[in-house]
């Protein structure tokens, strides 16, 4: 499959070859802060089916002591991709084009979320991240 995303001004946009993967959303007070919203909503990527088709000289990161990070658009402030030690692993849906075929398949650290939010019951929430696999 082929998608293609772009930022708010549409100065950066990116193509992906293949299929994202591990669509979530997360509601810590981090990524609240780090998307403006509610919560994160993202999906991971294969970094070598990831590239920017446009602006990639326009994008600024954000870097953690962690080696995780988050890149944007200089101009528009969009925020695109998330990315480990330079590598681009993720994307954020809200930028995306098209229809990826896949749904957010869980919320976690609802038990952090806003106290403004309303989630529906209906969908998968962890209190905290995704539970260990035993
Ligand atoms: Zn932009
Ligand atoms: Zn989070």
């Amino acid at each position: 499959m082929s998608l293609t995303g772009e930022c708010f001004c549409g100065s950066i946009s990116y193509s992906i070859d293949g299929t994202l993967k591990d669509a979530r959303s997360c509601h810590c007070s981090r990524c609240r802060k780090a998307f403006s919203s509610q919560a994160s909503a993202y999906a991971l990527v294969e970094p070598d089916e990831f590239q920017w088709t446009a602006g990639a000289g326009l994008l600024t990161n954000y870097q953690s002591e962690q080696g995780f990070g988050l890149q944007f658009c200089s101009r528009c402030g969009s925020t695109l991709c998330g990315t480990y030690k330079g590598v681009v692993h993720g994307i954020t849906l809200g930028c995306l084009n098209e229809n990826p075929q896949i749904e957010i398949g869980y919320h976690i650290f609802v038990g952090s979320k806003a106290s403004w939010e309303r989630l529906p019951d209906t969908v998968t929430k962890y209190p905290e991240g995704l539970p260990k696999k035993s």
